[in-house]
């Protein structure tokens, strides 16, 4: 922070910029999950500038029952708390964050401005952020890619498109709690497994799809075809169901739409045997780090995801992957036409680069 010279006037100087600018992003494959279907999505890129170095970080709007951030919403919190950020240093991400959440800035805004903060710091240091944080690249685990819901068909087909994009791919996540039932389910599965027999791992997100019963009988069943764990199998609103399960199940339940932030991660740490971190419910890097930590205190396991996110926003989880057990970072690889490159994804795994901060840079540019 700095304090204006010009004497006995007394105000902060503003030193930092904020600007804020829209995009479009399109899917290859449109993607269905249990509550509708996306085929593309408008996203906000953000970036911050300071003493002529400019960090980035981006938002895209989600929603989990009545939770909502759409982008509009997310632009306006930014809007609207910019001028009280900026007579902060990019450095004082703590005292940033502070006003952030004394503003009741949305999570998925005041996770652009971290991003932003941490990349700015990594280029102002020269180091890219997992070298910083003193990460190992190598024990980045394969990325996932998402088969959404489908008929069984539909479902055996997307799984040769994915394979037809890149044959090194090693793990799939595939979409149940269909409307249809879990009978539909159990069919989609099965063509899924037929499509791809080399896979060895395949995980299910039933985002919140199933009742108790329902959910204890896929899990014996997932169990038998040896899925290796489930996420979100209960909705959110269901949370007496939670420890019922967590004693019946014999896969490892993960939390997602359950589990934003910290609180969350200590509240169902006793009926939960993981949580999925995503940038956009957390708030961050900064936040994502602290449960990360929460969550290997408590036992669980970690894993990483994305909503409609570019492939910024999935390198900046990757800088973080080294601390995670399973990776659904596969968003921008289903996108038609990301505005950025970072990571790179090579071998199934999407590993961050050694330039500086996040280390994304504009496609072609
Ligand atoms: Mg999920």
């Amino acid at each position: 922070m700095e304090i204006g010279l010009g004497l006995g006037d007394g105000l902060w100087e503003r030193v930092m910029q904020i600007r804020l600018q829209s995009f479009t992003v399109s899917k290859r494959f449109a993607l269905t999950i249990s509550r509708g279907t996306t085929s593309g999505s408008v996203n906000l890129f953000v970036r911050v500038e300071d003493g002529g170095i400019e960090g980035w970080g981006e938002a895209s709007g989600f929603s989990i029952g009545d939770h909502e951030q759409d982008i509009q919403r997310i632009s306006r919190s930014l809007q609207r708390v910019a001028p009280l950020l900026a007579a902060h240093s990019p450095l004082e991400r703590d005292r940033i964050h502070q006003v952030m959440r004394q503003a009741n800035v949305p999570s998925a805004a005041r996770s652009a401005i971290d991003l932003a903060l941490y990349d700015w710091m990594g280029k102002k240091a020269l180091l890219p952020l997992w070298q910083i944080w003193g990460l190992e690249r190598e024990r980045i685990v394969p990325i996932s890619v998402t088969i959404g819901i489908n008929t069984p068909e539909g479902a055996a087909q997307r799984v040769r498109d994915w394979l037809g994009l890149d044959p090194e791919i090693q793990t799939l996540k595939v979409k149940l709690g269909s409307p249809l039932g879990i009978e539909a389910d159990q069919a989609m599965l099965e063509a899924v497994r037929a499509a791809a027999p080399h896979i060895q791992k395949m995980s299910v997100d039933a985002n919140g799809g199933w009742a108790l019963e329902d959910a204890i009988a896929m899990s014996y069943w997932l169990a038998d075809r040896g899925i290796t764990y489930l996420e979100q199998p209960l909705n959110r609103a269901d949370e007496a169901s939670f420890l019922p399960l967590y004693k019946q199940s014999p896969l490892p339940i993960f939390a997602d739409e359950s589990c934003f932030d910290c609180g969350d991660v200590v509240r169902l740490g006793d009926r939960i045997h993981g949580i999925n971190i995503k940038l956009n419910k957390c708030g961050g890097l900064t936040e994502a780090l602290s449960m990360i930590r929460t969550a290997r205190s408590l036992g669980l396991g970690v894993m990483f995801g994305c909503y409609s996110d570019t492939v910024l926003m999935n390198t900046a989880l990757a800088h973080l992957a080294p601390l995670a057990d399973h990776l659904d970072l596969d968003s921008h690889l289903n996108l038609k036409d990301d505005p950025f490159e970072g990571a790179i994804f090579q071998h199934g795994k999407l590993i961050p680069t050694e330039r500086p901060g996040l280390g994304v840079v504009k496609r072609g540019g």
